[in-house]
């Protein structure tokens, strides 16, 4: 089998994060742009890859993951044997950074050796170590807390066990009322975390968390600046609560030195950030060796990549669904869909689609319904 194409279809699609009409939406988006890869070859099996990159967090745009792809790795992937996922991978190696561009040829190459070989990509992975139904963690934006509160007792009566506020962009005591009534209106048992973006100094994180404790909160979620792993580390040794790391891990190096440093509790993986599907179960290895669990975190993928995050949380033993709930949020934040086949999500729960590769199966009437190639803001 030989590589005869890479296809870069940019689309824009609208996101309903489910908090009514925000007026400051604090770098929040509200529009995705993404680019959709499809890697075509001489047997007649298409591969379906996703780049959701963001200049805030990745540093990469659509448009500039689409120049990438087609001056710089798809012609070095074109006549390939796809199912060489490592060769590939291999001849890929020299670009550095953009790791969700590389993500989403990454995805395509394995979602074409999985409809190769018939067999989900989870199966690749070595099979199911959960069931296919995995909890959901539902973002409540940075609204006031009244808005906060309505959105955790809606989602909660649809099925979500677990909320995360998204804090650090208003002063602390209004994030602590937030957080007191978002708990008043949902009881004990909901799981609640917050994640601060990075929104903290050491100070502030360590007030917080100490604030946060009669909250009853499971995790804080990269409370300090993504470059500061020694104030991750410093916060961690004077506070009760667990700490995630989030957007301060994106490559094997990052995760080392957070272990070596132990600067967090848990850390959250996902394709996007760290190259690809393979590159995620390296980091999540490098966690278990070191007795740190993970959790699936998210950039706001659409249906084609938050596939590829559900076949990492059914196969990896050590990202715990179980406790910490994933954030495959994409799929019931944007409005407009293009797939046949893919992930479901029924209330709090999604279901990993069980079909070849990845699962997921483009309607590409649809695709090109959405398609926008006006390089513009989103
Ligand atoms: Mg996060």
């Amino acid at each position: 089998m030989k590589i005869t194409r890479i296809r870069t279809t940019p689309v824009r699609i609208p996101v309903d994060r489910r908090v009514g009409t925000v007026a400051d939406t604090k770098g929040f988006r509200f529009t995705s742009r993404i680019l959709v890869v499809e890697i075509e070859t001489d047997a007649g099996l298409t591969g379906l890859g996703e780049v959701n990159g963001s200049p805030d967090w990745s540093g990469e745009t659509c448009d500039g993951a689409q120049a990438l792809i087609e001056q710089h790795l798809a012609p070095r992937l074109l006549g390939e044997d796809p199912r060489q996922v490592r060769h590939c991978l291999e001849r890929l190696r020299r670009v550095f950074g953009n790791s969700f561009a590389r993500a989403g040829l990454e995805m395509a190459l394995l979602d074409l050796l999985g409809r190769a070989l018939d067999t989900p990509i989870y199966q690749l992975l070595g099979g199911l170590v959960r069931s296919r139904e995995i909890p959901l963690r539902f973002p409540i934006m940075p609204v006031g807390p009244t808005a906060s509160a309505e959105v955790a007792r809606r989602v909660h009566a649809e099925g979500f066990q677990t909320i995360k506020l998204k804090v650090g962009h208003d002063p602390l005591e209004h994030d602590l009322e937030r957080v007191r009534q978002v708990r008043e209106a949902v009881g004990p048992a909901v799981r609640l975390t917050v994640d601060a973006n990075g929104g903290w100094s050491v100070d502030e994180a360590i007030r917080a968390a100490r604030e946060l404790e009669r909250h009853d909160v499971l995790f804080i979620e990269q409370p300090v600046h993504r470059l500061d792993l020694d104030g991750l580390a410093e916060v961690r040794r004077r506070v009760a609560q667990p700490l995630m790391a989030d957007e301060a891990i994106f490559t094997p190096q990052d995760a080392q030195r957070c272990l070596a440093l132990r600067a967090a509790d848990i850390i959250s993986v996902y394709p996007g950030k760290h190259g690809g599907i393979l590159a995620t179960t390296e980091i999540v290895a490098m966690c278990e060796t070191a007795g740190v669990r993970c959790a699936i975190g998210s950039n706001l993928e659409w249906d084609i990549a938050s596939s590829a995050m559900a076949h990492l949380a059914v196969a990896l033993p050590n990202i715990a669904c179980e406790q910490y709930a994933a954030d495959i949020i994409g799929p019931f934040f944007h409005t407009r869909h293009a797939h046949t086949t893919g992930c479901v999500v029924t209330g709090g729960t999604l279901t990993v689609p069980d079909g070849p590769g990845l699962g997921v199966n483009l309607d590409r009437d649809q695709l090109e319904a959405l398609r926008d190639d006006r390089v513009a803001p989103a």
